[in-house]
C-alpha cells in the first residue's frame, strides 16, 4: 500500500484531529479531506473496547463507502489515577455529545474527589498519557496497516493555554513546562500521540515500497 495520491481521506469528524492531519499533511504536500467533506456518510459507531479496534472500524466502514484508501484515528487519554479511564470513552466521558469543556470539568472534578495532591499543594494530579491508534486501509485490496502512538504527560489542576483540542489545556509536559494547548501545532506534532503514530505508519509505508 502506498500515499501516492495528492489527497488523503481522515476519517474523523474531529475539527482539531482535522487541523492537525492538515498540518502533517502539508508537508509532505499533501491535501486533507476528512468527514466535513462527505456528509452523507453515516455516522460510524464507536463500540470497540480498544482504539485499535474503533480505529479499524472507522477505516473499513469509510472506506467500503467511498470506495478508496482511508486512514483513521481514535484516541484518548489514559489517566493512571482512574486505572486508564477515560480510554475509549474519552470523547463521551461526561456524556454523549459532551463538549470539551464538560469533559475537562468532569475529568478535574473526579480527581479531585481522590483528593490527589492534597498535602503537596502542588497542581499536577496524576500521570496519564493520551494514545492514538491509526488505520490506513484500502477497500480494493483488503489491505490494512495499523499503528500506534503514546505521549507521556501529568493532569495538571490548572488548566493553560488556548491550542490544541480535548485534554490539551489540562495536558502537563514536564519536559516543556507547558501544557499541551501551550504548544505550536509543530511542537504538538513532534511529541504527540498522534504525530508519534503517524511517523510509524510513513515508516511502515517506506518499508513496504
Ligand atoms: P475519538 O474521536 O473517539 O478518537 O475521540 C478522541 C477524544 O480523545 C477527543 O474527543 C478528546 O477528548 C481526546 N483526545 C484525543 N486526542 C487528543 C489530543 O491530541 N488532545 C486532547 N484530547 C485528545
Amino acid at each position: 500500500m502506498n500515499l501516492d495520491t495528492d489527497i488523503i481521506i481522515v476519517a474523523t469528524q474531529n475539527k482539531g484531529k482535522v487541523k492537525e492531519f492538515e498540518h502533517a499533511f502539508a508537508a509532505l504536500g499533501k491535501q486533507v479531506k476528512s468527514m466535513f467533506d462527505y456528509p452523507e456518510l453515516p455516522e460510524v459507531v464507536e463500540d470497540g473496547v480498544t482504539f485499535a479496534e474503533n480505529a479499524m472500524k472507522k477505516a473499513k466502514t469509510v472506506g467500503d463507502a467511498l470506495g478508496i484508501p482511508v486512514l483513521a484515528d481514535d484516541s484518548g487519554l489514559c489517566v493512571d489515577a482512574l486505572d486508564g479511564k477515560p480510554g475509549v470513552y474519552s470523547a463521551r466521558y461526561a456524556g454523549e455529545h459532551a463538549t470539551d469543556e464538560e469533559n475537562n470539568r468532569k475529568l478535574l472534578r473526579t480527581l479531585e474527589e481522590l483528593k490527589l495532591g492534597e498535602d503537596t499543594d502542588q497542581p499536577l494530579l496524576s500521570p496519564a498519557r493520551f494514545v492514538c491508534s491509526l488505520v490506513l486501509y484500502n477497500p480494493a485490496t483488503g489491505e490494512s496497516i495499523e499503528t500506534s502512538g503514546a505521549a507521556e504527560g501529568w493532569i495538571t489542576a490548572e488548566a493553560a493555554g488556548g491550542g490544541g483540542f480535548g485534554y490539551d489545556p489540562l495536558f502537563y509536559i514536564p519536559e516543556y513546562e507547558k501544557t499541551m494547548a501551550e504548544l505550536t501545532l509543530g511542537q504538538k506534532q513532534a511529541i504527540s500521540h498522534r504525530g508519534a503514530a503517524l511517523r510509524n505508519l510513513l515508516d511502515r509505508l517506506k518499508s513496504v515500497e
